[in-house]
C-alpha cells in the first residue's frame, strides 16, 4: 500500500468501495468522447499488432455496438468508457521513469489520469456529484481502474 492509497468509500456518495494505488488509472466518463485515441496510442506505443487492444472503448448506449445511442428520437443519449483488459501492463517501463502511460498522455480530453493525479481528479469528480466505481470482477478487466460517472449536480 502506498502513501497515496485511500479508501474512497468513506466520502463516496455511492456505497461502492474503491481502493486507489499508485498505479491507478482514473477515467472521468464526463470527459470521454469515445474517440479511441487511448486505444490507438497504446497499440502504437507498445508496438502491438494491428487490431490488438489492451484498452477498448465501450459505448454506453443501446448495447448494440459502437456509437449506437439509447433512447428514441429526438431523445437519444450515449456516453463512453475505456475498458482495460488484463493484458494492460500499465506501461510500467514508462511510469518507472516518471512518464505517463501512453493512453493517459494522449487522451485529448483529459479524461484519464494516473497515480497521484488520479486521486486528485477522483476527488474533484466526487465533489461534483459523480458516482465513483470499479468494474465488477466478472468483467475480468484490469485491476485498479476507477471510473467516475457522468453525473453532475446542478449547482
Ligand atoms: S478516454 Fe480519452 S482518448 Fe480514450 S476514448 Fe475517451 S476521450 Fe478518447
Ligand atoms: S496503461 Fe499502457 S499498456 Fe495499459 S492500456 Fe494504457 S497505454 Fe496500454
Amino acid at each position: 500500500m502506498s502513501d497515496i492509497e485511500i479508501k474512497a468509500a468513506a466520502h463516496s456518495p455511492s456505497k461502492a468501495e474503491v481502493e486507489v494505488n499508485d498505479d491507478t488509472i482514473f477515467v472521468d466518463t464526463l470527459r470521454c468522447t469515445g474517440c479511441w485515441t487511448c486505444a490507438l496510442a497504446c497499440m502504437t506505443g507498445n508496438k502491438l499488432k494491428d487490431g490488438e487492444f489492451f484498452v477498448q472503448v465501450r459505448t454506453l448506449g443501446s448495447g448494440e455496438g459502437i456509437d449506437r445511442p439509447a433512447g428514441t428520437w429526438p431523445n437519444l443519449h450515449m456516453s463512453w468508457m475505456p475498458v482495460y483488459s488484463k493484458s494492460c501492463i500499465k506501461c510500467k517501463d514508462r511510469t518507472a521513469e516518471g512518464k505517463l502511460p501512453y493512453c493517459v498522455q494522449d487522451c485529448p480530453n483529459k479524461a484519464l489520469a494516473f497515480g497521484k493525479d488520479a486521486v486528485e481528479k477522483m476527488e474533484a469528480a466526487r465533489k461534483r456529484g459523480a458516482r465513483i466505481y470499479e468494474l465488477p470482477s466478472w468483467e475480468k478487466s484490469k485491476e485498479h481502474v476507477v471510473y467516475a460517472s457522468a453525473d453532475r449536480k446542478i449547482l
